[in-house]
């Protein structure tokens, strides 16, 4: 079984530390609701998290699944490229996990142009310090497009100001799971 070796298990590690300092936090892809429970879960009580999804059936699952942390979990039924309009405050930890709901109707994938409007809203929004974790699939077509579009706008971000960094793993087929690790280290 893997533990930490998945992508969407390593982003999981890589955000612990960063959680425990948060305040605002965001699942910009909420589906079932697994990463709204993992934010909800290891941050602070007094942490505020914010859930956007498209779809009111996986928003629906998402609370059911996140039910202990009610008071904590602010859903949205939104589309993340519009996180300006719904979060004033900077945010501390956020996590895109792209694509569609295994099992969901394929077609309400994440698309590239408007995950790259909303990764740009989210990088200004960041605080210092702050993580931003985008778990991408590049085995289907769209998420391959969303994959090279990401990763060519990631890689020309000023490092004086991002650390942008990508964990994928090595040994897999060219479509597997890779998820992008992104820190602001000066306003
Ligand atoms: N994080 C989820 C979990 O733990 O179950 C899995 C997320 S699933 C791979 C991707 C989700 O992104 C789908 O539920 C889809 O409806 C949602 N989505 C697609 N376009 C979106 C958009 N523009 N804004 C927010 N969510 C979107």
């Amino acid at each position: 079984m893997q533990t930490i070796s998945s992508a969407i298990q390593a982003a999981h590690h890589i955000l612990q530390p960063c959680l425990k300092r948060a305040l605002v936090l965001v699942d910009a892809t909420a589906g079932n609701g697994s990463d709204t429970l993992f934010l909800a879960e290891h941050s602070l009580p007094e942490a505020k998290v914010y859930a956007f999804d498209v779809q009111a059936e996986a928003l629906a699952q998402a609370k059911e699944l996140t039910r202990a942390y009610a008071d904590k979990i602010h859903f949205l039924l939104a589309g993340h490229q519009c996180v300006d309009e719904y979060i004033k405050d900077d945010i501390d930890a956020a996590i895109f996990n792209l694509g569609y709901l295994p099992g969901g109707d394929h077609q309400m994938t994440t698309r590239a142009e408007t995950t790259l409007a909303a990764v740009e809203k989210f990088l200004q929004k960041l605080s210092l310090q702050g993580c931003l974790i985008i778990v991408a699939y590049p085995g289907h077509s769209e998420g391959a497009r969303e994959k090279e579009l990401l990763s060519a706008w990631l890689e020309q971000l000023p490092s004086r100001q991002f650390t942008a960094g990508c964990y994928q793993l090595i040994n897999h087929k060219a479509g597997a799971p890779l998820c992008y690790i992104i820190e602001k280290v000066r306003r």
